[in-house]
């Protein structure tokens, strides 16, 4: 497959066929494919400025940053510009060691920070083998009720001990040796794990505890995917209220990958260190003027259009509902969890021991989506169901009911 071109949530390649792209490419075109103000943003910009070093001011980029920090909230105060996620991480991660005088990061097994030294090194899932670099690093295991490493029962029950469980780590490895506590408010990539109500808070509560700066990855999860702006806004009410990082990173999303963008959202306390130092972070395209204009843009019409709250009503009120049917008819989804419209099947070959399905299985229903003209995401036994934030209610129900054939078609297949 060639992909031609796209619009909204669709794609197609040159010969004109059609695929619903309920993977929002790389879980990153929130605002859908070609949005005609974003694309006229970045032409707009083009007639302007193409480049400038970082070190220099731009109009355009202190718009983006305003932009951000007033969706951020609280007392957001600086951002910093990257070209994308890993980087992003890379330099919040150097941020949390100048600021406490520390080195270690612990990040958690479930998780994906991206692709380069230390963001790969955070990194909890394969990525991160073989890793000559781990000097500095410690993982743990985060909340995943449904494949509990802690033998939990409940939610709440899970929640105590995944906490208990960090707690332990971080004094085993040395609170004063712990820079940063790295994690994404809903990891992604391994499987939407929403955490259970309590654990943000109690993240918080441990890294205040122990002096240790708390970041959220929200790479992924950030702007729009989880029906808020950010993902800890869509979890304060689980949580009791806001639970707010020291930092935040972020891509994706923020101007949906029309031009490589990233950053870091950093709280007052850390960005006064940069005041009279100068950060040593930053590459020659850091908060380049395209990308600028594409955040701008994007972020102008996500909140002129109600783009998240319309993933918001998609999650609650289409997919929450319409992925529940499809896991009682079909028992091959073991779990359905997520909100916004990030969600994620947990694919079982037997529902009483959560026996994750074969490759060959998953390998079988990405045909039988990709063939009824559904461009899916899938990682490990999961599919994952994460359409842009634009995505209408008629497409959703073309799309459930092409899961609902798919999964039939698998079954019969399978016997
Ligand atoms: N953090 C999270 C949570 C991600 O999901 C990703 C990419 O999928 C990254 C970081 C890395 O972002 P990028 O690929 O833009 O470097």
């Amino acid at each position: 497959m060639v992909i031609a071109g796209g619009l909204g949530s669709t794609v197609w390649d040159f010969e004109g066929n059609e695929w619903l792209d309920f993977s929002s490419m790389l879980v990153n075109t929130n605002i859908g494919h070609q949005h005609p103000a974003v694309v006229a943003a970045i032409k707009e910009q083009a007639e302007v400025l193409t480049t400038v070093a970082p070190a220099h001011a731009n109009l355009t980029r202190g718009k983006a940053a305003q932009r951000i920090l007033d969706r951020a909230g609280g007392s957001f105060s600086k951002v910093f510009f990257t070209n994308g996620g890993a980087d992003a991480n890379e330099n919040a991660i150097r941020m949390a060691r100048l600021h406490t005088g520390r080195d270690k990061v612990l990040s958690t097994y479930r998780s994906y920070h991206g692709n380069t030294g230390a963001a790969v090194v955070a990194t909890g899932d394969w990525r991160r083998v073989p890793n000559e670099y781990a000097r500095g690093h410690a993982h743990f295991f985060g909340p995943f009720s449904y494949r509990s490493e802690f033998w939990a029962e409940s939610p709440e029950q899970e929640c105590e001990r995944a906490l208990h469980h960090l707690e332990r780590v971080i004094v085993s490895e040395g609170a004063a040796s712990i820079a940063a506590i790295l994690i994404e408010t809903v990891p992604g990539t391994a499987g939407v794990l929403v955490p259970p109500p309590g654990y943000l808070a109690g993240v918080r509560a441990l890294a205040d505890k122990y002096g240790i700066v708390l970041i959220f990855d929200e790479v992924m999860a950030g702007f729009g995917r989880t029906g808020g702006w950010f993902a800890f806004q869509s979890l304060a009410e689980q949580e009791g209220g806001l639970v707010e990082p020291d930092l935040i990173t972020f891509a994706k999303g923020v101007n949906s990958g029309y031009v490589p963008a990233g950053g870091v959202i950093i709280s007052p306390a850390i960005a006064e260190d940069f005041d009279d130092a100068v950060f040593p972070g930053g590459l020659t395209y850091s908060g380049h003027p395209l990308a600028m204009a594409a955040i701008v843009g994007t972020l102008d019409a996500m909140a002129s259009e109600g783009i998240v709250e319309n993933a918001a009503h998609v999650g609650a009120d289409l997919l929450a509902p319409g992925l529940a049917e499809l896991a009682a008819k079909h028992p091959i989804i073991g779990e359905v969890r997520g909100l916004g419209v990030f969600w994620a099947l947990d694919l079982v070959s037997d529902p009483s021991t959560r026996e994750p399905v074969a490759a060959s299985v998953v390998g079988a229903l990405k045909s039988a989506l990709f063939s009824r003209g559904l461009l899916p995401f899938v990682a490990d036994n999961r599919i994952h169901v994460v359409p842009p934030c634009v995505v209408t209610d008629a497409e959703v129900e073309k799309a459930l009911a092409i899961y609902d054939e798919a999964f039939s078609s698998v079954a019969v297949g399978t016997g």
